[in-house]
């Protein structure tokens, strides 16, 4: 059997709670993986004195795939975020986000067998952070928007689209305002989308498409769009199918990989014992297919599932009374 080597950045609050659930259930599949744990965030800062030491780079750059709980980033002032400067330094410029309902959840969409992707371009836009002060009382934020990147996560997006048998590709945007850095991204999906005559392509603007979305979840399939409006879209998409707990994600790069969930660190509710680890198993369920583990990958998948359908084991936030422990063993007895 082949061991697979795989960075493990635990994170900050919940995400060293979350990290030891997935790690629990992704090793209770029987695939061989050797997990080399190293730190990032404030955990890291407070131990080492670095917010993504050395090491990180070094068994990333070795392992090529990670699996990364949640890392806290300040408001408005301090240290840069841990997500954004692993992104742009690996080049991860996919960002993935599968949304489905699971079986039994009660949200206020249950009667919709919601199944959206999201690919949210990972490395540019206001994440580029670039800010300054032009004088006092006046800052300036550049929206950085390259036809390379856009390019790249078009293409990635209609090449899902295609492969997954997803039947309609939809361009979320403001270009009716940013008319040149959004339209140099609605350019580019349009190129692409050229290529692709049999996936069906349309655009929205990034307000209607949320009142859209509330209202009629169920005309999206796939989603593509810039990284900004991909952030607040995700945890919008979320919350249809019952929340941050569950919705996993990916940032892909041509030689890199890091899974992680899209929820934060959840500070008011760390060191209980209380956190869903179901997102960063969902998570730990699209890395193993990415290491060709299909078998357990679809395993995890359907233990996860029945563990929802049976609803006695759930975590607080989607409406049970089972701590983080009690839901991992419930989806370990099903594997
Ligand atoms: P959050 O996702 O941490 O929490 C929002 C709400 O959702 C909270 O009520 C929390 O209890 C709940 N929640 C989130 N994940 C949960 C889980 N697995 N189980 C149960 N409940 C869960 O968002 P926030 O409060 O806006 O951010 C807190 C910190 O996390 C900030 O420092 C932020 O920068 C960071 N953050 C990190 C990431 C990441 O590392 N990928 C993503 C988002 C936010």
């Amino acid at each position: 059997m082949m061991t697979h080597q795989i960075t493990l950045i635990p994170g900050d609050g919940i995400g060293p709670e979350v990290a030891d659930a997935t790690v629990r259930a992704v090793d209770a599949t029987g695939v061989s993986i050797d997990w080399d744990r190293v730190d990032a965030g404030i955990t890291a800062l407070t131990k080492h004195g670095a917010l993504i030491p050395d090491d990180v780079f070094a068994s990333l750059e070795v392992t090529r795939v990670g699996l990364k709980g949640p890392t806290a980033t300040p408001i408005g002032g301090g240290h840069q975020s841990i997500n954004v400067a692993l992104r742009k330094k690996l080049g991860l410029y996919v960002n993935f986000r599968p949304v489905r309902m699971l079986p039994g959840l009660k949200t206020r969409y249950s009667d919709l067998s919601l199944d959206l992707a999201i690919f949210r371009e990972n490395t540019e836009d206001l994440y580029a952070g670039l800010e300054h002060e032009v004088v006092p009382g006046v800052v300036e934020s550049l929206k950085i928007i390259t036809e390379k990147a856009s390019t790249k996560i078009a293409c990635a997006a209609f090449e899902y689209a295609r492969r997954e048998g997803r039947r309609k590709v939809t361009a979320i945007h403001k270009a009716n305002i940013m008319k040149l850095s959004d339209g140099l991204f609605l350019k580019c999906c349009r190129d692409v989308s050229s290529k692709f005559p049999d996936v069906q392509y349309n655009e929205l603007i990034v307000d209607n498409a949320c009142m859209q979305l509330v209202m009629r979840p169920e005309t999206f399939d796939l989603l593509v769009m810039p990284n900004l409006y991909g952030d607040i879209l995700s945890d919008l998409t979320a919350g249809l199918v019952g929340g941050l707990g569950i919705v996993p994600g990916a940032n892909l790069g041509d030689h890199q990989a890091i899974f992680e969930a899209v929820h934060g660190t959840a500070p008011d509710i760390a060191g209980k014992g209380l956190a869903n680890p179901t997102a960063l198993m969902q998570s730990a369920v699209l890395m193993l297919a990415h290491l060709g583990e299909r078998d357990a990958s679809s395993r995890l998948h359907n233990a996860i599932y029945q563990v929802y359908k049976d609803g006695a084991s759930l975590t607080g936030d989607v409406g049970g009374k089972s701590s983080t422990t009690q839901f991992t063993d419930a989806v370990i007895a099903r594997l």
